[in-house]
Formats: structure tokens, sequence, C-alpha cells
């Protein structure tokens, strides 16, 4: 479908499900990451990098062997990303390095989102991490508040929740080391997501919204659509898609958001990449999350209807972690996933550890109550096989 090359900073199950994509088009992918990473198991080229995307000369030789680059991860180094338009001015990158660095620091990303009249959890950057800074805090925000680290975080590694003040020496302790925010209690009633995609010419188009369901801060089951009140889809999508609008540069993003009981809505944090809560669109919707953002980069055609959930297709998306007892025990759920109709399968081809990441399940249904039915006897809630 193009003829350039897309290189991928980073190798992980997003961009293994990127690269399947492009393979989809015929579009050529190199891939930069550790020997044999969950994307390169996917793509036999012989021209993948084996290095690491926070380290410039890794990420100068991705550049020299491709025509546009993009990131399945924001932690990348962002200084070398900026420094290439001098050494290969016909590279384009994209999403831009500029909105991937607001993203990269989430205090900073607060900041920028403020700025655009975008509403967000009230945040506090903590320059002197000390029993007494974290207490005043507390006076300030009350408890529980959250604590987190600005950079470097991801399925809740880099959060600490402040239940009361007696718990701050042990916050300080759990994330020592790290550069800290602390961010005010989301008392959320649901938490609500949105794939978002910008094009090359800065037109925005979500997807449904979806609701996200966490468990130990990783997320365990995303419900599209999610059930709301039209009223509220329209302004989640509404506000999604603003905030994406403040950004530079094309590509997929993903959207997080705390839905409050007044019906308010804010924005927990934004992805530069295609997302965990987007993974249903593979199975039910005309166009996948990865796909999409390889129609952003390369300004392929994006018809309106690309991101629509066909009539009466309803989803539910499982993730697959780690079995915390039996070594690869998580199979047994995707057995009884192959077993259930209209139950799709996705393993990332990464060694199985307590609590990794390793899959994903699609349902796809034409209702909810349906793609619960099939969910409880995959997770073996029910004995019940759905035929
Ligand atoms: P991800 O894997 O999505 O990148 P992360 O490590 O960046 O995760 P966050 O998205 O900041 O972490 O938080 C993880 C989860 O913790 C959220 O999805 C939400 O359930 C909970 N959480 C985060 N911030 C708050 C808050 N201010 N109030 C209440 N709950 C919160
Ligand atoms: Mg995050
Ligand atoms: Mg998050």
């Amino acid at each position: 479908m193009d003829s350039r090359t897309v290189g991928i900073l980073g190798g992980g199950q997003l961009g293994r499900m990127l690269v399947e994509a492009a393979n989809k088009l015929n579009i050529k992918t190199v891939v930069l990451d550790a020997e044999n990473s969950p994307a390169k198991q996917v793509s036999n080229s012989t021209e993948h990098l084996v290095g690491s995307f926070s380290n410039p000369n890794d990420i100068r030789k991705l550049a020299s062997k491709c025509d546009i680059l993009t990131i399945e991860i924001e932690h990348v180094d962002v200084p070398t990303l900026k420094s290439l338009k001098d050494e290969f001015p016909k590279l384009q990158i994209s999403p831009s390095p500029e909105t991937i660095e607001l993203i990269q620091d989430k205090y900073k990303q607060k900041e920028f989102l403020i700025k655009n009249k975008i509403q967000v959890a009230e945040s506090v950057a903590i320059t002197n991490p000390t029993e007494e800074s974290l207490q005043s805090i507390g006076k300030k925000f009350g408890y529980p508040f959250m604590l987190k680290a600005r950079t470097f975080a991801y399925d809740g590694r880099g959060n600490f929740v402040v239940k009361n003040e007696s718990s701050i020496p042990e916050a300080l302790e759990a994330l020592k080391g790290s550069k800290l925010y602390a961010e005010k209690w989301a008392p959320f009633v649901k938490e609500l997501s949105v794939m978002i995609v910008r094009t090359l010419d800065n037109r925005v188009y979500a997807y449904p919204v979806v609701e996200t369901i966490h468990k130990n801060n990783i997320c365990h089951l995303c419900y599209c659509p999610a059930e709301l009140p039209n009223s509220i889809r329209l302004k989640a999508a509404l506000l999604a898609e603003n905030a994406i609008k403040a950004f530079s540069g094309a590509g997929i993003f993903g959207v997080e958001m705390f839905l409050l009981d007044n019906g308010d809505i804010l924005i927990n944090e934004i992805a530069p990449r295609p997302h965990n809560s987007g993974h249903y669109t593979i199975d039910a919707c005309v166009t996948s999350q990865f796909e999409a953002h390889l129609r952003a980069i390369l300004n392929l055609p994006i018809p309106r209807s690309f991101s629509k959930l066909p009539t009466n297709n309803t989803t539910i998306m499982l993730n697959l972690l780690g079995d915390k007892d039996v070594p690869n025990g998580e199979l047994k759920i995707c057995e009884r996933a192959l077993q259930t109709p209209g139950a799709f399968v996705y393993l990332y081809g990464k060694e199985s550890r307590p609590g990794r990441k390793v899959g994903h399940i699609n349902i796809v249904s034409s209702s909810m109550q349906e793609c619960q039915r099939r969910l409880d006897y995959i997770t073996g809630k029910s004995n019940k096989p759905v035929v």
C-alpha cells in the first residue's frame, strides 16, 4: 500500500500488533528492541535492530533505515528524536517528539492539558519529597491521595495510594528515586477510555467510548460500548477529541478518563500510541486501532466509518495475565475461549511470569448480556459452555 518503511521504537505487544496490521497492507516495518521481542517474532526481516529505544545510537541506526519513525511506548529518548531532524531532513516522526515529551512526563502532561482548558484531577509537583511536604499535601487534598512517578510509569508501577498520614513514609520509600507529583483522589463511578486518531492534516476521529475495569492498577476488562446515557457518551468523546486536538503530530492516542457521580469527566492520562483499551477494535470495529495508526501516519485514506462498531456489535476484552501459581496456567482460560463462539485469543509471545500481561481475549456478540455469558464461561465463573 505504501513503499515507505516504518520504524517502530519498541517491540512489545503493541509493536507486534502494529507489525501484524502493517503486514496486512504489505507495509515494511523495522523494529528496534531486544532480540526476539514480540514484534520481531511476527516479521522475519533481517533488518530489525537489537538495541534500545532509549539509546541514542540505536535510534539513529533505526532512523537511517526508515522513512517514518513511530513508537509503541512513550518512554523513548526524546532529545535524540528531536536531533534527528538535522541528520535526516526527510524523516517523518509521528507522533511528534514534542508530543511524546509532553506526555511522557505525567505532570507536564497535566499542566499542558490545564493550559488547554481540559479538566484533569488537581495535581501538584513535588520538588522536595519529605514527610512534611506530603503531610501538607494531605492537608490540602485530603486522604486518600495519589503519589505518582512523573516518568516511566506503566500498569500502576509508579503509583502509590497514600491512605492516611501514617502511610507517607511507605509511599516515599516505594517511589524513592523517581521524580514525583501528587494527585487529588478522583472518586470515579466509572473509568472510561476513548481511542482517537489524529491525521497528518490535523483531523481528529473518535472510536466508541469504552469502560475499563482495573484490578491492582492493571486494566482487567474493557466493555464496548460503555453503558452510559447518550449525553455522557458524547461528552466523553468530545473531551477526548478536544484533548488530542491540543497536541501535535499524527497517529492513534488512548485517552483515559474518570467519570464522577455528578457527571463531570476528568482526564486521567493520555497515551500517544495504541492502547490496551483499544484492543477490542481488532475484532469489533471496521478498522483496528493498529491499522488506523498506520493509515494516519502514512496519510492513507480513513473513511468516516472506519471506527464504527458494526450495528449490534458489543464486545468485552479480557486481559490475560501470567498465572500466579502455575506457570502458563493462563492458557486454561485460552482453551475455554477457543471453545467459545465469538471469542478471539491473542498471545503475545512473551514468557509467562506471574501478573505479566501475556495476551488478551476479545469476545464479540450481539448483546452485552451474551458477551458476559461467554466471559463467565471463559474465566471459569460458569461451567456451562456456550454453543
Ligand atoms: P497505564 O498502564 O494505564 O499507563 P499508569 O501506571 O500510568 O497506568 P495511571 O493511569 O496513572 O497509571 O493509574 C492507574 C489506575 O489507578 C487508574 O486507571 C485508576 O484506576 C487509578 N487511579 C489513578 N489515578 C487516580 C486518582 N487520582 N484517583 C483515583 N484513582 C486513580
Ligand atoms: Mg500511564
Ligand atoms: Mg493509565
